[in-house]
Protein backbone atom coordinates (compact mmCIF):
# COMPACT_ATOMS: atom_id res chain seq x y z
CA UNK A 1 0.00 0.00 0.00
CA UNK A 2 2.70 2.14 1.19
CA UNK A 3 5.13 3.55 -1.92
CA UNK A 4 8.17 3.82 0.54
CA UNK A 5 10.68 1.41 0.32
CA UNK A 6 11.87 -0.41 3.74
CA UNK A 7 15.56 -0.57 4.96
CA UNK A 8 15.08 -3.93 6.24
CA UNK A 9 13.29 -5.57 3.90
CA UNK A 10 14.05 -9.35 5.15
CA UNK A 11 12.83 -8.78 8.25
CA UNK A 12 9.74 -10.90 9.28
CA UNK A 13 7.19 -10.25 11.75
CA UNK A 14 6.18 -13.41 14.32
CA UNK A 15 3.02 -14.05 16.15
CA UNK A 16 2.58 -16.02 18.99
CA UNK A 17 -1.48 -16.96 19.84
CA UNK A 18 -2.65 -17.60 23.27
CA UNK A 19 -1.40 -21.26 23.63
CA UNK A 20 1.76 -20.49 22.14
CA UNK A 21 2.66 -18.07 25.17
CA UNK A 22 0.28 -19.67 27.59
CA UNK A 23 3.59 -21.22 30.29
CA UNK A 24 6.64 -20.86 30.43
CA UNK A 25 7.31 -23.98 28.68
CA UNK A 26 5.36 -23.06 25.65
CA UNK A 27 6.97 -19.52 25.66
CA UNK A 28 10.48 -21.34 25.76
CA UNK A 29 9.49 -22.79 22.24
CA UNK A 30 8.97 -19.53 20.83
CA UNK A 31 12.20 -18.17 22.01
CA UNK A 32 13.08 -20.79 20.42
CA UNK A 33 11.82 -19.95 17.19
CA UNK A 34 12.68 -16.50 17.34
CA UNK A 35 16.74 -17.32 18.02
CA UNK A 36 16.89 -19.26 15.35
CA UNK A 37 15.52 -16.55 12.72
CA UNK A 38 17.80 -13.90 12.93
CA UNK A 39 15.37 -12.01 10.64
CA UNK A 40 12.58 -11.90 13.39
CA UNK A 41 12.39 -8.37 14.09
CA UNK A 42 9.17 -7.68 15.35
CA UNK A 43 7.33 -10.24 17.87
CA UNK A 44 3.39 -9.77 18.36
CA UNK A 45 2.17 -11.76 21.03
CA UNK A 46 -1.16 -12.28 22.56
CA UNK A 47 -2.15 -13.18 26.27
CA UNK A 48 -1.49 -15.97 28.12
CA UNK A 49 -4.40 -18.40 27.43
CA UNK A 50 -7.42 -18.46 29.63
CA UNK A 51 -6.81 -14.27 30.52
CA UNK A 52 -8.77 -12.91 28.12
CA UNK A 53 -11.59 -14.87 29.12
CA UNK A 54 -10.98 -13.93 32.49
CA UNK A 55 -10.30 -10.47 31.78
CA UNK A 56 -13.79 -10.12 29.43
CA UNK A 57 -15.74 -11.68 32.72
CA UNK A 58 -14.44 -9.33 35.59
CA UNK A 59 -15.57 -6.64 33.13
CA UNK A 60 -18.99 -8.08 33.03
CA UNK A 61 -19.00 -7.22 37.01
CA UNK A 62 -18.76 -9.90 38.87
CA UNK A 63 -20.05 -10.38 42.09
CA UNK A 64 -16.99 -10.57 45.15
CA UNK A 65 -16.93 -14.54 44.65
CA UNK A 66 -16.44 -14.88 41.24
CA UNK A 67 -14.52 -11.95 40.94
CA UNK A 68 -11.88 -13.00 43.76
CA UNK A 69 -11.80 -16.42 41.91
CA UNK A 70 -10.96 -14.85 38.35
CA UNK A 71 -8.47 -12.65 39.75
CA UNK A 72 -6.53 -15.84 41.87
CA UNK A 73 -7.01 -17.59 38.17
CA UNK A 74 -5.01 -15.18 36.51
CA UNK A 75 -2.34 -14.70 38.93
CA UNK A 76 -1.80 -17.98 39.41
CA UNK A 77 -0.99 -18.16 34.88
CA UNK A 78 1.52 -15.27 35.24
CA UNK A 79 3.13 -16.31 38.37
CA UNK A 80 3.70 -19.69 36.97
CA UNK A 81 5.44 -18.13 34.63
CA UNK A 82 7.81 -15.92 36.92
CA UNK A 83 8.22 -18.92 39.25
CA UNK A 84 10.34 -20.54 36.58
CA UNK A 85 12.40 -17.25 36.01
CA UNK A 86 15.51 -15.97 37.80
CA UNK A 87 16.43 -12.50 40.04
CA UNK A 88 12.14 -11.68 39.50
CA UNK A 89 12.48 -8.89 42.03
CA UNK A 90 11.76 -6.45 39.14
CA UNK A 91 9.32 -8.36 36.72
CA UNK A 92 7.02 -8.79 39.99
CA UNK A 93 7.03 -5.60 41.03
CA UNK A 94 5.14 -5.05 37.70
CA UNK A 95 2.98 -7.87 37.28
CA UNK A 96 1.76 -7.33 40.85
CA UNK A 97 0.80 -3.91 39.86
CA UNK A 98 -0.64 -4.79 36.80
CA UNK A 99 -2.84 -7.49 38.84
CA UNK A 100 -3.85 -4.54 41.25
CA UNK A 101 -5.13 -2.34 38.70
CA UNK A 102 -7.16 -5.66 37.43
CA UNK A 103 -8.55 -5.80 40.84
CA UNK A 104 -9.28 -2.06 40.99
CA UNK A 105 -11.17 -1.68 37.50
CA UNK A 106 -12.97 -5.12 38.19
CA UNK A 107 -14.12 -3.72 41.14
CA UNK A 108 -14.98 -0.35 39.20
CA UNK A 109 -16.99 -2.56 36.95
CA UNK A 110 -18.89 -4.66 39.37
CA UNK A 111 -20.93 -1.26 39.96
CA UNK A 112 -20.87 0.25 36.26
CA UNK A 113 -19.73 -1.46 33.15
CA UNK A 114 -19.07 -0.21 29.82
CA UNK A 115 -17.23 -0.89 26.25
CA UNK A 116 -14.27 1.60 27.12
CA UNK A 117 -13.83 0.14 30.52
CA UNK A 118 -13.85 -3.24 29.29
CA UNK A 119 -11.13 -2.72 26.76
CA UNK A 120 -9.00 -1.07 29.05
CA UNK A 121 -9.29 -4.12 31.52
CA UNK A 122 -8.44 -7.15 28.88
CA UNK A 123 -5.45 -5.26 27.85
CA UNK A 124 -3.62 -6.13 30.44
CA UNK A 125 -3.14 -9.64 29.10
CA UNK A 126 -1.22 -8.67 26.66
CA UNK A 127 0.83 -6.49 28.34
CA UNK A 128 1.40 -8.63 31.41
CA UNK A 129 2.22 -11.96 28.43
CA UNK A 130 4.94 -9.23 26.53
CA UNK A 131 6.55 -8.19 30.13
CA UNK A 132 6.76 -11.94 30.82
CA UNK A 133 8.45 -12.81 27.60
CA UNK A 134 10.79 -10.02 27.28
CA UNK A 135 12.02 -11.06 30.68
CA UNK A 136 12.58 -14.72 29.73
CA UNK A 137 14.32 -13.98 26.44
CA UNK A 138 16.81 -11.53 27.88
CA UNK A 139 17.31 -14.42 30.66
CA UNK A 140 18.44 -16.08 27.49
CA UNK A 141 20.56 -13.77 26.44
CA UNK A 142 18.67 -12.38 23.87
CA UNK A 143 18.47 -8.35 22.99
CA UNK A 144 14.41 -7.72 23.47
CA UNK A 145 12.97 -4.84 24.25
CA UNK A 146 9.34 -3.97 25.63
CA UNK A 147 7.55 -1.73 23.26
CA UNK A 148 3.68 -0.45 23.99
CA UNK A 149 1.99 -0.97 20.38
CA UNK A 150 -0.78 1.63 21.84
CA UNK A 151 2.29 4.24 21.30
CA UNK A 152 1.61 3.39 16.91
CA UNK A 153 -1.39 1.78 16.72
CA UNK A 154 -4.43 4.19 16.76
CA UNK A 155 -7.67 3.54 16.19
CA UNK A 156 -11.22 4.66 15.92
CA UNK A 157 -13.53 4.47 19.32
CA UNK A 158 -15.76 1.18 18.62
CA UNK A 159 -14.25 -0.30 21.55
CA UNK A 160 -14.29 -4.00 21.51
CA UNK A 161 -13.97 -3.74 17.96
CA UNK A 162 -12.04 -0.62 16.92
CA UNK A 163 -10.51 0.32 13.52
CA UNK A 164 -7.15 1.04 13.07
CA UNK A 165 -6.31 4.10 11.16
CA UNK A 166 -3.47 2.66 9.02
CA UNK A 167 -1.38 5.56 7.57
CA UNK A 168 -1.00 6.79 10.82
CA UNK A 169 -0.02 3.55 12.09
CA UNK A 170 2.58 3.61 8.84
CA UNK A 171 3.72 6.85 9.74
CA UNK A 172 4.67 6.46 13.80
CA UNK A 173 5.84 2.77 12.98
CA UNK A 174 8.37 4.21 10.76
CA UNK A 175 9.38 7.12 13.23
CA UNK A 176 9.13 5.21 16.14
CA UNK A 177 9.49 1.13 15.78
CA UNK A 178 11.63 1.17 12.80
CA UNK A 179 14.93 2.51 14.64
CA UNK A 180 14.84 0.09 16.72
CA UNK A 181 15.00 -3.07 14.74
CA UNK A 182 18.62 -2.64 13.71
CA UNK A 183 20.30 -4.75 16.51
CA UNK A 184 16.48 -5.38 18.95
CA UNK A 185 13.94 -7.59 18.68
CA UNK A 186 10.97 -5.42 19.78
CA UNK A 187 8.03 -7.42 21.64
CA UNK A 188 5.13 -5.83 21.38
CA UNK A 189 1.38 -6.90 21.83
CA UNK A 190 -1.59 -7.52 19.69
CA UNK A 191 -4.98 -6.93 19.85
CA UNK A 192 -4.56 -3.14 21.91
CA UNK A 193 -4.80 0.43 20.35
CA UNK A 194 -5.36 3.70 21.68
CA UNK A 195 -8.21 6.33 20.53
CA UNK A 196 -7.86 9.73 20.00
CA UNK A 197 -8.82 10.47 23.81
CA UNK A 198 -5.82 8.34 24.74
CA UNK A 199 -8.10 5.46 25.81
CA UNK A 200 -7.32 1.60 25.33
CA UNK A 201 -9.16 -0.07 22.62
CA UNK A 202 -9.33 -3.80 21.02
CA UNK A 203 -9.54 -5.00 17.37
CA UNK A 204 -12.02 -7.88 18.51
CA UNK A 205 -11.08 -11.28 19.68
CA UNK A 206 -8.39 -12.81 18.02
CA UNK A 207 -6.99 -9.69 17.03
CA UNK A 208 -3.71 -10.20 17.43
CA UNK A 209 -3.20 -12.01 13.88
CA UNK A 210 -4.96 -8.59 12.63
CA UNK A 211 -1.88 -6.77 14.55
CA UNK A 212 0.93 -8.52 13.31
CA UNK A 213 -0.30 -8.28 9.47
CA UNK A 214 -1.09 -4.35 10.02
CA UNK A 215 2.77 -4.40 11.36
CA UNK A 216 4.28 -6.06 8.17
CA UNK A 217 2.23 -3.80 6.14
CA UNK A 218 3.44 -0.47 8.17
CA UNK A 219 7.06 -1.51 8.06
CA UNK A 220 6.80 -2.90 4.78
CA UNK A 221 8.24 -6.84 5.71
CA UNK A 222 8.98 -9.76 3.95
CA UNK A 223 6.97 -11.96 5.73
CA UNK A 224 4.28 -12.36 8.47
CA UNK A 225 4.96 -15.37 10.81
CA UNK A 226 1.58 -16.70 12.54
CA UNK A 227 2.58 -19.33 15.13
CA UNK A 228 -0.26 -21.02 16.97
CA UNK A 229 -1.24 -24.60 18.38
CA UNK A 230 -1.55 -26.30 15.01
CA UNK A 231 1.09 -26.42 12.24
CA UNK A 232 -0.75 -24.78 9.34
CA UNK A 233 -4.63 -23.82 8.07
CA UNK A 234 -6.43 -27.41 7.08
CA UNK A 235 -9.20 -28.27 5.15
CA UNK A 236 -11.33 -27.67 8.21
CA UNK A 237 -10.74 -27.13 11.82
CA UNK A 238 -8.75 -30.87 12.96
CA UNK A 239 -10.44 -30.45 16.07
CA UNK A 240 -14.34 -31.08 14.67
CA UNK A 241 -12.75 -33.26 11.92
CA UNK A 242 -9.76 -35.41 12.62
CA UNK A 243 -9.16 -36.48 8.99
CA UNK A 244 -9.06 -32.75 8.19
CA UNK A 245 -5.56 -32.34 5.83
CA UNK A 246 -2.97 -29.19 5.52
CA UNK A 247 -3.03 -26.77 3.19
CA UNK A 248 0.46 -26.26 1.94
CA UNK A 249 -0.15 -23.10 -0.29
CA UNK A 250 -3.34 -21.23 -0.14
CA UNK A 251 -4.58 -17.86 -2.09
CA UNK A 252 -5.01 -14.86 0.00
CA UNK A 253 -8.67 -14.63 -1.37
CA UNK A 254 -9.48 -18.43 -0.43
CA UNK A 255 -7.32 -17.93 3.28
CA UNK A 256 -9.76 -14.64 3.89
CA UNK A 257 -12.91 -16.16 2.77
CA UNK A 258 -12.05 -18.96 5.57
CA UNK A 259 -11.56 -16.84 8.13
CA UNK A 260 -15.04 -14.32 7.28
CA UNK A 261 -16.29 -17.59 7.69
CA UNK A 262 -14.90 -18.36 11.02
CA UNK A 263 -12.24 -20.95 10.78
CA UNK A 264 -10.64 -19.66 14.05
CA UNK A 265 -7.12 -19.99 12.67
CA UNK A 266 -6.79 -16.70 11.47
CA UNK A 267 -8.83 -13.53 12.69
CA UNK A 268 -10.90 -12.33 9.41
CA UNK A 269 -9.01 -8.96 8.99
CA UNK A 270 -5.54 -10.06 9.05
CA UNK A 271 -5.79 -10.54 5.33
CA UNK A 272 -6.58 -7.24 3.94
CA UNK A 273 -2.89 -5.72 5.15
CA UNK A 274 -1.50 -8.90 3.96
CA UNK A 275 -3.53 -8.52 0.26
CA UNK A 276 -2.88 -4.17 -0.40
CA UNK A 277 0.83 -5.17 0.32
CA UNK A 278 1.33 -8.11 -0.97
CA UNK A 279 3.28 -9.60 2.03
CA UNK A 280 2.79 -13.52 2.26
CA UNK A 281 1.95 -15.15 5.50
CA UNK A 282 2.92 -18.39 7.27
CA UNK A 283 1.15 -20.51 9.78
CA UNK A 284 2.75 -22.54 11.43
CA UNK A 285 2.68 -24.43 15.34
CA UNK A 286 5.07 -22.90 17.99
CA UNK A 287 5.36 -26.35 19.35
CA UNK A 288 6.75 -27.70 16.63
CA UNK A 289 8.23 -25.81 13.97
CA UNK A 290 9.57 -28.68 11.96
CA UNK A 291 6.30 -29.55 10.99
CA UNK A 292 6.00 -27.22 8.52
CA UNK A 293 2.97 -25.25 7.94
CA UNK A 294 0.36 -23.40 5.10
CA UNK A 295 1.85 -20.64 3.02
CA UNK A 296 -0.72 -18.02 2.31
CA UNK A 297 0.53 -15.88 -0.73
CA UNK A 298 -0.94 -13.92 -4.04
CA UNK A 299 -1.96 -16.58 -6.27
CA UNK A 300 -1.86 -20.22 -6.80
CA UNK A 301 -1.77 -22.43 -10.09
CA UNK A 302 -5.33 -25.04 -10.58
CA UNK A 303 -7.29 -24.28 -7.16
CA UNK A 304 -9.09 -27.28 -6.82
CA UNK A 305 -13.40 -26.64 -6.81
CA UNK A 306 -13.48 -27.80 -2.56
CA UNK A 307 -10.73 -25.61 -0.87
CA UNK A 308 -12.00 -25.71 3.03
CA UNK A 309 -15.61 -26.06 5.82
CA UNK A 310 -15.80 -23.24 7.54
CA UNK A 311 -18.12 -23.12 10.66
CA UNK A 312 -19.25 -20.43 12.60
CA UNK A 313 -21.67 -21.11 15.94
CA UNK A 314 -24.29 -19.13 17.94
CA UNK A 315 -25.87 -18.12 15.10
CA UNK A 316 -29.42 -15.90 15.31
CA UNK A 317 -31.82 -16.18 12.26
CA UNK A 318 -34.27 -13.15 12.23
CA UNK A 319 -37.66 -13.83 9.91
CA UNK A 320 -39.75 -10.88 9.12
CA UNK A 321 -43.09 -11.65 7.83
CA UNK A 322 -45.23 -8.74 6.38
CA UNK A 323 -48.20 -8.77 4.17
CA UNK A 324 -46.87 -5.23 3.22
CA UNK A 325 -44.49 -6.55 1.42
CA UNK A 326 -46.13 -7.98 -1.57
CA UNK A 327 -45.97 -5.87 -4.35
CA UNK A 328 -44.64 -3.02 -2.41
CA UNK A 329 -41.47 -0.88 -2.47
CA UNK A 330 -39.43 0.31 0.67
CA UNK A 331 -40.42 -2.35 2.77
CA UNK A 332 -36.61 -3.85 2.74
CA UNK A 333 -35.13 -0.34 2.80
CA UNK A 334 -36.70 0.37 5.95
CA UNK A 335 -35.91 -2.61 7.93
CA UNK A 336 -32.26 -2.13 7.08
CA UNK A 337 -32.57 1.68 8.05
CA UNK A 338 -33.82 0.52 11.48
CA UNK A 339 -30.77 -1.76 11.68
CA UNK A 340 -28.78 0.16 10.41
CA UNK A 341 -29.72 2.58 13.35
CA UNK A 342 -29.24 -0.47 15.80
CA UNK A 343 -25.35 -0.26 14.45
CA UNK A 344 -26.58 -3.93 13.24
CA UNK A 345 -24.66 -5.69 10.05
CA UNK A 346 -26.42 -8.54 8.42
CA UNK A 347 -24.72 -11.41 7.18
CA UNK A 348 -26.55 -13.86 5.06
CA UNK A 349 -30.26 -12.77 3.61
CA UNK A 350 -32.62 -14.34 1.54
CA UNK A 351 -36.34 -13.28 0.47
CA UNK A 352 -39.77 -14.64 -0.93
CA UNK A 353 -43.15 -12.44 -1.56
CA UNK A 354 -44.11 -11.42 2.39
CA UNK A 355 -40.70 -12.77 3.98
CA UNK A 356 -37.21 -11.73 4.72
CA UNK A 357 -35.17 -13.88 6.65
CA UNK A 358 -31.21 -12.62 7.61
CA UNK A 359 -28.87 -13.65 10.13
CA UNK A 360 -26.88 -11.29 11.97
CA UNK A 361 -23.45 -10.80 12.04
CA UNK A 362 -22.12 -11.17 15.61
CA UNK A 363 -18.64 -12.12 15.11
CA UNK A 364 -15.43 -10.92 16.76
CA UNK A 365 -16.27 -7.69 19.80
CA UNK A 366 -15.44 -8.23 23.05
CA UNK A 367 -18.44 -6.52 23.86
CA UNK A 368 -20.19 -7.90 26.86
CA UNK A 369 -23.18 -7.66 25.60
CA UNK A 370 -23.54 -10.78 23.25
CA UNK A 371 -26.62 -10.54 22.14
CA UNK A 372 -26.93 -7.82 19.12
CA UNK A 373 -30.95 -8.57 19.73
CA UNK A 374 -31.97 -5.73 22.15
CA UNK A 375 -35.22 -5.20 22.84
CA UNK A 376 -35.60 -1.75 21.67
CA UNK A 377 -34.46 -2.98 18.34
CA UNK A 378 -37.53 -5.75 18.38
CA UNK A 379 -39.97 -3.62 19.43
CA UNK A 380 -39.36 -1.36 16.66
CA UNK A 381 -38.78 -4.18 13.99
CA UNK A 382 -42.62 -5.45 15.20
CA UNK A 383 -44.48 -2.10 14.56
CA UNK A 384 -43.11 -2.81 10.85
CA UNK A 385 -43.57 -6.72 10.48
CA UNK A 386 -44.19 -10.09 12.80
CA UNK A 387 -40.75 -11.18 13.87
CA UNK A 388 -39.40 -14.64 14.37
CA UNK A 389 -36.16 -15.27 16.16
CA UNK A 390 -34.39 -18.86 16.16
CA UNK A 391 -31.56 -18.97 17.93
CA UNK A 392 -28.63 -21.88 18.60
CA UNK A 393 -28.28 -22.75 14.66
CA UNK A 394 -24.66 -22.69 13.29
CA UNK A 395 -23.11 -21.51 10.09
CA UNK A 396 -21.07 -23.90 7.56
CA UNK A 397 -19.69 -22.66 4.83
CA UNK A 398 -18.06 -24.78 1.81
CA UNK A 399 -15.65 -22.75 0.41
CA UNK A 400 -14.23 -23.35 -2.86
CA UNK A 401 -13.03 -21.92 -6.39
CA UNK A 402 -15.60 -21.27 -9.05
CA UNK A 403 -18.27 -22.61 -6.98
CA UNK A 404 -21.13 -20.92 -9.38
CA UNK A 405 -19.88 -22.41 -12.53
CA UNK A 406 -19.78 -26.12 -11.32
CA UNK A 407 -22.12 -28.91 -12.28
CA UNK A 408 -23.38 -31.39 -9.88
CA UNK A 409 -22.80 -28.84 -6.89
CA UNK A 410 -26.28 -29.66 -5.47
CA UNK A 411 -26.19 -33.28 -5.67
CA UNK A 412 -22.55 -33.30 -3.77
CA UNK A 413 -23.51 -31.00 -1.33
CA UNK A 414 -27.13 -31.49 -0.70
CA UNK A 415 -26.86 -35.92 -0.70
CA UNK A 416 -24.20 -35.75 1.87
CA UNK A 417 -27.02 -34.16 4.63
CA UNK A 418 -30.03 -36.09 2.93
CA UNK A 419 -30.70 -36.63 6.84
CA UNK A 420 -29.74 -32.90 8.28
CA UNK A 421 -32.36 -30.29 8.29
CA UNK A 422 -31.15 -27.30 6.57
CA UNK A 423 -32.77 -23.79 7.72
CA UNK A 424 -31.38 -21.37 5.07
CA UNK A 425 -29.26 -21.57 2.07
CA UNK A 426 -26.86 -18.89 0.43
CA UNK A 427 -25.73 -19.73 -3.24
CA UNK A 428 -24.70 -17.98 -5.94
CA UNK A 429 -23.65 -14.40 -4.69
CA UNK A 430 -20.43 -15.65 -4.22
CA UNK A 431 -18.47 -18.33 -6.65
CA UNK A 432 -16.18 -18.62 -3.30
CA UNK A 433 -18.96 -19.98 -1.28
CA UNK A 434 -22.00 -21.63 0.05
CA UNK A 435 -23.56 -21.62 2.88
CA UNK A 436 -25.71 -23.45 4.92
CA UNK A 437 -27.60 -22.58 8.44
CA UNK A 438 -28.17 -25.45 10.20
CA UNK A 439 -29.04 -26.46 14.23
CA UNK A 440 -26.03 -25.78 15.88
CA UNK A 441 -26.21 -29.63 17.73
CA UNK A 442 -25.71 -30.51 14.29
CA UNK A 443 -23.29 -28.33 13.51
CA UNK A 444 -19.95 -31.08 13.93
CA UNK A 445 -21.87 -33.65 12.26
CA UNK A 446 -22.36 -31.60 9.27
CA UNK A 447 -19.30 -30.96 8.83
CA UNK A 448 -17.41 -34.47 9.33
CA UNK A 449 -19.99 -35.49 6.96
CA UNK A 450 -19.59 -33.21 4.06
CA UNK A 451 -15.82 -33.38 4.46
CA UNK A 452 -16.13 -36.95 4.03
CA UNK A 453 -17.99 -36.46 1.17
CA UNK A 454 -16.24 -33.24 -0.61
CA UNK A 455 -12.93 -34.11 0.16
CA UNK A 456 -13.24 -38.10 0.01
CA UNK A 457 -11.37 -38.56 3.15
P1 LIG B 1 -4.14 -18.67 18.66
O1 LIG B 1 -4.41 -18.60 20.12
O2 LIG B 1 -2.75 -19.15 18.35
O3 LIG B 1 -4.50 -17.42 17.93
P2 LIG B 1 -6.60 -19.91 17.83
O4 LIG B 1 -7.23 -20.77 18.87
O5 LIG B 1 -7.17 -18.55 17.65
O6 LIG B 1 -5.04 -19.85 18.12
O7 LIG B 1 -6.61 -20.65 16.42
C1 LIG B 1 -6.10 -21.96 16.29
C2 LIG B 1 -7.25 -22.95 16.29
O8 LIG B 1 -8.04 -22.73 15.12
C3 LIG B 1 -6.84 -24.39 16.15
O9 LIG B 1 -6.55 -24.97 17.40
C4 LIG B 1 -8.06 -25.04 15.48
O10 LIG B 1 -8.87 -25.72 16.40
C5 LIG B 1 -8.84 -23.85 14.93
N1 LIG B 1 -9.18 -23.96 13.52
C6 LIG B 1 -10.39 -23.65 12.98
N2 LIG B 1 -10.40 -23.88 11.67
C7 LIG B 1 -9.18 -24.33 11.33
C8 LIG B 1 -8.56 -24.74 10.10
N3 LIG B 1 -9.24 -24.71 8.95
N4 LIG B 1 -7.28 -25.16 10.13
C9 LIG B 1 -6.58 -25.19 11.29
N5 LIG B 1 -7.09 -24.82 12.47
C10 LIG B 1 -8.38 -24.39 12.52
N1 LIG C 1 -6.07 -12.15 23.58
C1 LIG C 1 -7.06 -11.78 22.61
C2 LIG C 1 -8.17 -12.83 22.54
O1 LIG C 1 -8.11 -13.83 23.26
C3 LIG C 1 -6.48 -11.52 21.25
C4 LIG C 1 -5.81 -12.70 20.58
O2 LIG C 1 -5.52 -13.69 21.24
O3 LIG C 1 -5.57 -12.60 19.38
O4 LIG C 1 -9.10 -12.66 21.82
MG1 LIG D 1 -6.39 -16.66 17.30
Amino acid sequence: MYAVSSPYPQYVVAKFGGTSVADFDAMNHCADIILANSDVRVVVLSASAGVTNLLVALATGCDSNKREKCLKQIRDIQYAIIDRLNDVDVICEEIDRLLENIEMLSEAASLATSEALTDELVSHGEVMSTLLFVELLRQRNANAEWFDIRRIMRTNDHFGRAEPDTLQLHISAVEQLQPRLNNTVVITQGFIGREEKGRTTTLGRGGSDYTAALLGEALNLQRVDIWTDVPGIYTTDPRVAPTAKRIDKIAFDEAAEMATFGAKILHPATLLPAVRCGIPVFVGSSKDPQAGGTLVCDKIENPPLFRALALRRKQTLLTLHSLKMLHARGFLAEVFTLLLRHNISVDLITTSEVSVALTLDTTGSTSTNGSLLTNALLTELSTLCRVEVEEDLALVAIIGNELSQAKGLGKAIFGALESFNIRMISYGASSHNVCLLVPGKDAESIIQKLHQNLFKV
